[in-house]
């Protein structure tokens, strides 16, 4: 697949205090002219998507991705894709897969002028390492021999300063030799730490001589075994930034607070040579709270370990690959990351507002199909029998140029079994013996009867057809009728199974409070029935979207549908049914 697209091109800008800050900074000349370390010049602005390789992409990333190579293009910048893979113990090649595939179908790229942007933070092991050894040389930093319960017992809390590790001021010649003797591999896990030294009364627990080092004696998804001391993230996420010339480092919220760390490993480093001024600055934004979801990888994980979920792309799931699957499209995420644009504070987007981008893309872009999905006969008593005339109808109401699709009418259809009542209620204009309605595209029919089993229940209605009603003739015109209902030719129909997919939970907060999300399971969030489709639907490829007139918008499933077998999943209904 080819990653050197850069987005959609005519996405409007995303305008938010995040632009606000980088305009300032073009404005100020901030970050103009600069250089990389061979003296070629690099884009004003460079931003990072920087994940862990420990799981699968979810909606929440998704604003993140939006946000970062978003605002790198609209500035004509770059937008490097990283690897944060500093922590051995978690971290998978699987994962790294499927991230990149997720960024890229989510229509980003990381090729630009200057390369291939895309970037592991363990490729930087040395470098990180090397400064490390800087900071010890020049008192910055120290090995502790502390337990971690003596050194938690240490670190004070809000109300109380920290106390200083009796290693605190050993010589740096000293920590120098342990550092070297951690990296070869002389001691266990937590038996030595590399820390910062900065102020253990710090109001900032963060910066109460923080660890930027541990003994982790763990297999490297990419290093293998030559490393057994890896960088804290604190620690790491800084200098990956710097090494990548980032400008604008955007991050969750929950950073606000480590921010004096970030920027006081960067001065220290620079004040080493390894890094030049302007140095990458930290910039905090909202993360994405969506309702009736969870995005806890931990709690992901658990609806697929309990069966509750048929897997990370199930289509009810937040994740990247369940959405797409669920028949989302790149451009209604970015539509929606749009919509809920950034801010400083925490809030809860409505899920209604994620479906609401889906519906309002394929309003534009889907073919419409016809689809019964609770089907019941219906009988046209006066059409000959073994025959069939075409019908057509528009690929796209508002898009004529779109062209026609056509499909047979015949004696038996299959009708919505809604779409008949035996007694009407008051104000139901659809099929009632009596009645008169038109089939959408065809002909205006006359309700004559019902037939039923032994039980009472409705198994096929009767009517009778007025063979100059037909839809786009002269004729039709002499019918009036209030009711129009949709139908597919018995003879001809597509045998389907469509899933109907809904919100996975009833409860807009599911895991709120610690409350136990499992309590909020929507019982109906999947439901399998055998539907019958337009003739044309048999040619469906997967990921092929449609709006089912008077349904919703479907998707053939991407995993499940076989060539002239397509599996349909519905994306979202016409209409919120959920809302208030
Ligand atoms: P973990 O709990 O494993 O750290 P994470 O959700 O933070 O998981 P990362 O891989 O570290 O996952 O995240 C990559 C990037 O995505 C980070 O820059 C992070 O800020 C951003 N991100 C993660 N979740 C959200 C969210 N809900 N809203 C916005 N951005 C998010
Ligand atoms: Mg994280």
């Amino acid at each position: 697949m080819s990653n050197d697209n850069k987005g959609s091109a005519n996405a409007p800008a995303i305008s938010n205090f995040l632009r606000g800050i980088i305009e300032a900074d073009i404005a100020s000349g901030k970050y103009a002219n600069r250089t990389d370390d061979h003296g070629l010049p690099l884009p004003e602005i460079i931003t990072r998507f920087p994940p862990e390789p420990n799981g699968y992409l979810h909606i929440g990333h998704a604003k993140s991705i939006c946000l970062n190579f978003g605002l790198a293009n609209d500035f004509d910048g770059r937008c490097t894709m990283r690897f944060d893979d500093t922590n051995p113990e978690k971290e998978e090649q699987e994962y790294v897969d499927t991230i990149i595939d997720s960024v890229q179908w989510l229509g980003f790229g990381w090729k630009d002028e200057g390369g291939d942007h895309l970037y592991f933070a363990s490729d930087y092991f040395d470098k990180m390492y090397a400064m490390a050894e800087y900071l010890i040389s020049a008192g910055h930093a120290y090995v502790d021999s502390q337990s971690a319960e003596e050194m938690a017992s240490h670190r004070g809390n809000f109300n109380e300063p920290g106390k200083n590790s009796p290693y605190r001021d050993r010589p740096a010649a000293e920590s120098l030799d342990l550092f070297r003797r951690m990296k070869a591999g002389e001691f266990k896990d937590g038996e030595h730490i590399l820390r910062a030294k900065i102020d253990m009364a710090s109001p900032n627990m963060n910066m109460r001589d923080p660890a930027i080092y541990r003994i982790r004696h763990a297999h490297h998804h990419r290093t293998g075994d030559d490393w057994c001391i890896y960088p804290m993230y604190d620690y790491a996420h800084p200098l990956e930034d710097a090494i990548e010339y980032v400008s604008h480092s955007l991050c969750t919220l929950e950073f606000q607070d480590h921010r004096p760390f970030y920027d006081w490993v960067l001065e220290r480093c620079a004040e080493g040579g390894f890094f030049k001024h302007p140095l990458p600055k930290q910039i905090e934004f909202a993360r994405l709270n969506l309702t009736y979801a969870i995005t806890s990888k931990r709690k992901l994980r658990q609806l697929i370990e309990e069966n509750i979920v048929d897997g990370w792309d199930d289509p009810r799931m937040p994740t990247i690959v369940g959405i797409r699957r669920r028949g989302y499209t790149p451009e209604a995420i970015q539509l929606f990351a749009e919509r809920i644009g950034v801010a400083k504070s925490d809030s809860w987007i409505d899920m209604s507002t994620l479906e609401g981008s889906l519906r309002d893309d394929l309003d534009e872009k889907a073919p419409r199909a016809t689809a019964v999905l609770r089907p019941l006969k219906l009988i046209i008593d006066n059409f000959p029998d073994n025959e069939s005339v075409e019908c057509s109808a528009p690929v796209h109401p508002h898009h004529p140029d779109r062209g026609n699709r056509t499909f047979q009418i015949s004696k038996e259809l299959w009708i919505e079994a809604d779409d008949f009542m035996e007694v009407p209620s008051k104000g139901y204009f659809r099929l009632y013996p009596g009645n008169k309605v038109r089939l959408r595209y065809g002909y205006v029919v006359e309700c004559t009867g019902c037939d039923k089993d032994a039980n009472g229940n409705v198994i096929a209605v009767h009517c009778n057809y007025f063979a100059d009603s037909k839809s786009g003739t002269e004729g039709s015109a002499n019918y009036k009728v209030k009711g129009n209902i949709h139908w597919v030719s018995a003879r001809h129909a597509v045998e389907a199974e469509v899933r109907l997919y809904d919100r996975l939970f009833t409860d807009p907060n599911p895991d709120a409070g610690g409350k136990d999300f499992k309590l909020a399971l929507n019982p109906n969030s999947k439901e399998v029935i055998t539907a019958y489709l337009e003739h044309g639907m048999s040619n469906a490829q997967p990921d092929d979207k449609f709006q089912f007139e008077r349904h919703g918008y479907f998707v053939a499933d991407r995993v499940d549908s076989k060539a002239g077998k397509p599996v349909f999943n519905r994306a979202v209904t016409l209409k919120d049914s959920w809302g208030k």
